[in-house]
Formats: C-alpha cells, sequence, structure tokens
C-alpha cells in the first residue's frame, strides 16, 4: 500500500481555501517545534497556539518549556498569535500510562500520551469555534506522522472539527526550528518530556 503523503494534503488543504484565512487550533509540545510550523501555517490560518502538555511531567521543566513559547510568540508574532494554556496535572499523565512505563520511545505510552493532547486540543477546537485543529509534533523527526495524522482523523471524526493533515519535518521543518530556535535563542530540551523519556536519554548519554 502506498504512503500518504501528509505534507501533499496539508498543500492541497489550505489551496482550497482561495486566500481565505481560516481558525486553526495549533496544539504546541514545545516553542522549537512551534517556530518552523507557525511558519507554514500563518500564512493561511488565524492561529491560537495551544499548550497542553501534561506529560512534560516535572513542573520545573513544564514552566521553563510554558515560559519561552510564551516569549517566542511575542517577539516573534506580537499579539497576532494568541496562546491557550491548557490545564497541568503531571499526574494525570502517570495515572494514563500507568503499566507503560518501561515502553521505549515511539511505543505504546507515547501513543496514549499523543491521543491525550490531540484529544484535548479538538475539544477545545470544538468549542471555541475552530475551523481545524493540528499539532506541532510532525516537526519531530522522531515522531511518526502516520501515526499521529491517524489519530487527528479519528478525533476529528468523533468531534466533529476538521483536522489539519500535515508531516511539519517536511519543506526542511526540522531543520528551520532549529535555525528560527537560534535566531531566537530558545532553550531546546535534550529529551521528549515524561521522567521516562529523561531518564532513557541520560541513560544513552552515560552508555556514549
Ligand atoms: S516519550 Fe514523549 S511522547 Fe512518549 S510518553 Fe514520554 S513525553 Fe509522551
Amino acid at each position: 500500500m502506498n504512503k500518504i503523503n501528509y505534507d501533499n494534503l496539508f498543500k492541497e488543504t489550505v489551496n482550497s481555501f482561495n486566500g481565505e484565512k481560516k481558525k486553526l487550533l495549533l496544539h504546541s509540545c514545545c516553542a522549537p517545534c512551534s517556530t518552523a510550523v507557525l511558519e507554514r501555517v500563518t500564512p493561511y490560518f488565524d492561529v491560537t497556539v495551544f499548550f497542553f502538555n501534561p506529560n512534560i511531567t516535572e513542573s520545573e521543566e513544564y514552566y521553563l518549556r510554558l515560559n519561552e513559547q510564551k516569549r517566542f510568540l511575542k517577539e516573534a508574532y506580537g499579539e497576532t498569535v494568541a496562546l491557550i494554556e491548557g490545564r497541568y496535572f503531571s499526574r494525570e499523565f502517570f495515572y494514563m500510562v500507568e503499566g507503560y512505563e518501561k515502553e521505549p520511545e515511539g511505543g505504546a505510552r507515547c501513543n496514549l500520551c499523543f491521543d491525550n493532547r490531540l484529544l484535548e486540543t479538538a475539544k477545545t477546537a470544538k468549542e471555541g469555534g475552530y475551523d481545524y485543529f493540528a499539532t506541532t509534533l510532525t516537526v519531530s523527526p522522531h515522531k511518526n506522522a502516520e501515526l499521529i495524522n491517524g489519530i487527528g482523523e479519528k478525533l476529528a471524526k468523533e468531534h466533529g472539527v476538521n483536522w489539519l493533515y500535515a508531516d511539519f519535518k517536511k519543506e526542511n521543518g526540522y531543520k528551520r526550528s532549529v535555525e528560527i530556535s537560534k535566531e531566537y535563542e530558545i532553550y531546546r530540551q535534550r529529551y521528549c518530556g515524561c521522567l521516562y523519556s529523561k531518564y532513557a536519554h541520560i541513560k544513552t548519554e552515560e552508555e556514549a
């Protein structure tokens, strides 16, 4: 079976707007990933960034990433891109992944984590009357675009709001995220978010 080209689907979607801007609720995992994605989406959408990441299980790290997100939006977009902060209870994440602690990054724990964050985004988009919802997650070379688009597609059907198909690592998306992050001197974390990903990162460093 041919693989779906989600970047082409993104282009087809935005071209169908014929210059009319739509309302997008963009889930952001962190400021660095949001940089390149905002560059791609702001020509076609009025964007609100949704920071909902209970997976960043240490509060100090969570607020560091959140504050970098706020600073970047203000410096790069002024008042033109709004931010909604989701609720933050890391225990929500720990309950959700109970039994999946030993899963490797990219395994079943991550599927639950993506599903949780996109579910909250879909519900918030529906309540807020947005035309589309999306996520920055696919900009990372470590994140599976097929899986994330599949979750988005399912939630769109369940909640009656359009999912924006995309694979933001295409068109040099990841490279752009590194460049823009350097330009704005944005803090770039060394691990995904949860304690388990932090432990895995420390272990890899020790073994290197
Ligand atoms: S490794 Fe990242 S995506 Fe996977 S569960 Fe942890 S925070 Fe979520």
